[in-house]
């Protein structure tokens, strides 16, 4: 071996950072790698917040929250197909791992509200810095703070046994060094998700076929590859969350809100062709028919007023605008003609409310006010809910759901917590609760 240490962590997003902090200070030697140049996964992207219930932030706020709420709302986003001990842990965790963070400096005092959640429960920072990049900011000093050895471009290629099938080190990849192996006592894979890997979303779930990602280039799942060769269970794969509406100027998820309070979907030929507001997985279907598999979200100021996000779209340039819809459509190389026509023509269904074209239920307001605006969107895939089986320990289980001694995992690469369905709000949760706990549980055991 080239090294040795108590603990490998393979990944440096909050799973893997949070390990590698909490395994530090229960004692264990670390180190982390992460194969990528840059720190961070994609839990740096993260723009939500950190779902708790019952901590003091809400108190000062006079929210009146509960463990058991925060446990109805998790089962119902995840279709009551999440493992209930794990969600037990996630949410009996929640509040400790907000006070964690925040006595290693992280700001979580701002407490908002995101979807399928009862009351007001998503900790972010105040003043609207995005919780990833906070958290991911906080948890990296404090690793640095510790000495903690961290290798970029590293990669974890395969998990090492000795003959009782104990865990016994990782075999890595490094830029420079090339192969080595690092021995140690427990390695916890903490690798992500697979989002940005279309080969093997689509074959899991064949409508998601040619669908971009919203996640960043290591998103891609090799850690689901070193955990199965090495015995891994897997649980729950199939699911994977898309969301129509990713912004394709900025890779921006554009909510649907924009829909919900007006905006109509329009293609490239300018014309409307699907019911706007129908489920997730439908409206991208329909999208991925049109061509170029684009389509756009045309409003105007009248939409615009009615939704204080629709701002941040127009700051970040993804919602070009005109005072005309043949002006729109020069601009985006829409047929502007057809687009007037369309326009007129959903006005006039506004006007009789109902919409005999596409039957979209709500129709909320006339397009005819002021500047009219255009977001191209396509669908994306942002989260995997499955991955590896593990243990409300985060130990890795096998086949016959038996530990494998020395082998955790934490974040986007198990599977379990989130069900079918993950909210928003619940993967920084996850990780910073389920990364704590394996850096824990692999230093007690690195010792045994
Ligand atoms: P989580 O949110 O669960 O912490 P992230 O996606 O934020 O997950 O972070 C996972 C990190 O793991 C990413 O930075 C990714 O590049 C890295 N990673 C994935 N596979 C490997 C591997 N085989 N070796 C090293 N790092 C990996």
């Amino acid at each position: 071996p080239h090294d040795t240490v108590n603990v490998v962590v393979v990944g440096s997003g909050g799973a893997g950072f949070s390990a590698s902090v909490a395994a530090h200070d229960k004692g264990a030697s670390v180190i982390l790698i992460e194969k990528e140049p840059v720190i961070g996964g994609n839990a740096k992207l993260a723009a939500g917040g950190m779902n708790a219930a019952w901590t003091d932030q809400q108190k000062a706020k006079g929210i009146v929250d509960s463990l058991e709420l925060m446990t109805k709302d998790t089962m119902k986003g995840g279709r009551d197909l999440n493992d209930p001990a794990l969600v037990d842990v996630l949410v009996s965790h929640s509040k400790g791992s907000v006070d964690w963070m925040t006595a290693m400096g992280a700001d979580l005092s701002d407490v908002g509200r995101m979807g399928g959640a009862s009351v007001n429960r998503t900790h972010r920072p105040t003043g609207g810095a995005g919780v990833g990049a906070h958290v991911i900011q906080v948890l990296y000093d404090n690793a640095v703070k510790r000495d903690i050895d961290m290798r970029m471009n590293t990669r974890g290629i395969e998990i090492l046994k000795d003959g009782s099938g104990r865990v016994k080190g990782l075999l890595v990849k490094g830029m420079y060094k090339g192969y080595y192996w690092i021995k140690a006592d427990a390695v916890i894979l903490a690798t992500g998700g697979f989002a940005k890997n279309n080969e093997r979303v689509s074959k899991l779930d064949p409508k998601l076929k040619g669908f971009v990602s919203t996640n960043q280039p290591g998103a891609t799942g090799d850690g689901i590859d070193v955990a199965g060769n090495a015995g891994a269970a897997m649980q729950d794969l199939q699911y994977i969350q898309a969301h129509p509406t990713l912004s394709v100027k900025g890779g921006v998820m554009v909510t649907e809100a924009v829909r919900g309070n007006g905006a109509i979907l329009v293609n490239r030929e300018g014309k409307r062709f699907v019911n706007e507001i129908t489920t997730r997985d439908k409206a991208a279907a329909a999208i991925l028919e049109q061509s170029g598999k684009t389509a756009f979200l045309i409003f105007d100021d009248s939409v615009r007023k009615s939704l204080k996000k629709i701002d941040k779209y127009i700051g970040l340039g993804v919602a070009p605008s005109a005072d005309s819809l043949v002006k729109l459509g020069k601009l985006e190389n829409i047929d502007g003609k057809a687009l007037t026509e369309t326009v007129a023509r959903y006005n006039s269904l506004v006007t009789s409310g109902k919409d005999t074209d596409f039957e979209r239920p709500n129709l909320p307001r006339a397009l005819n006010e002021g500047n009219y605006y255009a977001i191209e969107v396509t669908p994306g895939v942002h989260h995997t809910m499955g991955g590896v089986k593990i243990d409300t320990k985060a130990e890795i289980l096998d086949a016959k759901k038996q530990v494998i001694p020395g082998l955790y995992g934490a974040g986007e690469v198990t599977g379990g917590v989130h069900g079918a369905n993950r909210l928003g709000g619940n993967a920084i949760s996850d990780i910073i609760t389920f990364g704590r706990l394996a850096g824990e549980e692999a230093a007690s055991y690195s010792k045994k």
